[in-house]
């Protein structure tokens, strides 16, 4: 009863949190030439070498910058994790990053539950020097040597690209969650959406974005949560997904309406690349968004790169 009371609370916050968080438009964002997302974390691989697991972690680059999109899971708590692991197959640094941004402190997106607890983050199972970093995240959080900046409202972190700000959602069970996405604008192609694990709503995503930017939506990429009929990541035999993180009563799953109903609002927009996360999604949600957008779809797998040129 008392976690009703507190969804049924929380909800209703996240609603006046969103009237009342009135934004306006990014006139210094820029553009970049060249865009490309390299998944190091994801549900799929694109070869058996890779390591794949329910969490995200994104290399983002710009033609002047190089950005960390989240740090994974680590669900076995293993040394080197899945996400160091990749980036060694990959050939990709330290250095190669300039800046990590969380999209929200969950487990599957700061390097397990331990990190999580502490709100901190970590690539594996100590927090490895990150010197020179600068790091954004959506709440208040801490890694040492480093002083993360919480960007609640909507940034501007390198030449075009911002972070759009959190947007708050209510969970029956993980309770309040604050989670923000990036925006990439493309030079005469407009914005590209890179999401973690979409608990804000596709809608509140868009809808965010078309206050923020005067450029059209160009991609959505990334974690929306859509495990309607399986889901990835178990917890004692319990499809935990389909009950937690879908920020709806348990009683009411998430359903193959509700995947349709967030194609035709995408639809909307003619977006020229969609990538859905197998992380939260499952395999009959990613198949509607592929039929739905057959020339768009791309698949997110670790060590594929989506590239994007104006
Ligand atoms: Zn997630
Ligand atoms: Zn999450």
């Amino acid at each position: 009863m008392c976690l009703l009371i507190r969804f049924c609370r929380g909800k209703r916050k996240a609603e006046r949190y969103w009237r009342e968080s009135g934004v306006r438009k990014i006139a210094n964002l820029g553009a970049t030439k060249h865009l490309t997302i390299l998944p190091l974390v994801d549900w799929y691989t694109s070869s058996e070498e890779l390591k794949g697991e329910a969490g995200v972690s994104y290399l983002i680059k710009t033609d002047t910058n190089s950005i960390l999109f989240d740090v994974g899971y680590n669900v076995e708590q293993s040394d080197p994790s899945p996400l160091l692991h990749n980036m060694k197959q990959l050939e990709v640094s330290m250095d190669d990053f300039d800046a990590i941004v969380i999209s929200h402190n969950h487990c599957d997106h700061v390097g397990g539950t331990k990190w999580e607890k502490r709100k901190s983050f970590s690539l594996t199972t100590h927090q490895v020097n990150l010197e020179g970093k600068v790091v954004y995240t959506p709440i208040p959080m801490t890694y040492p040597g480093l002083n993360p900046i919480c960007t609640e409202t909507p940034t501007v972190i390198a030449t075009g690209v911002a972070t759009i700000g959190v947007i708050p959602n209510q969970d029956f069970f993980l309770g309040w969650i604050l989670e923000q996405a990036l925006a990439v604008n493309v030079g005469g192609k407009g914005i590209v959406l890179i999401m973690g694990c979409g608990h804000q709503t596709l809608s509140k995503i868009i809808k965010r974005a078309e206050a923020l930017f005067e450029e059209p939506i160009y991609g959505v990429i990334g974690g929306l949560h859509y495990p309607v009929t399986d889901s990835r990541e178990k917890m004692m035999g319990i499809k935990i997904q389909k009950y937690a993180g879908k920020c709806r009563l348990p009683w009411e799953p998430i359903t193959m309406g509700n995947v349709k109903e967030s194609i035709d609002r995408l639809k909307k927009l003619n977006p020229r690349v969609v990538g859905l996360s197998a992380h939260d999604s499952c395999d009959a949600s990613i198949a509607v968004f592929r039929n739905a957008f057959p020339n768009a779809y791309r698949d997110i797998k670790v060590g594929e790169e989506i590239s994007i040129e104006s």
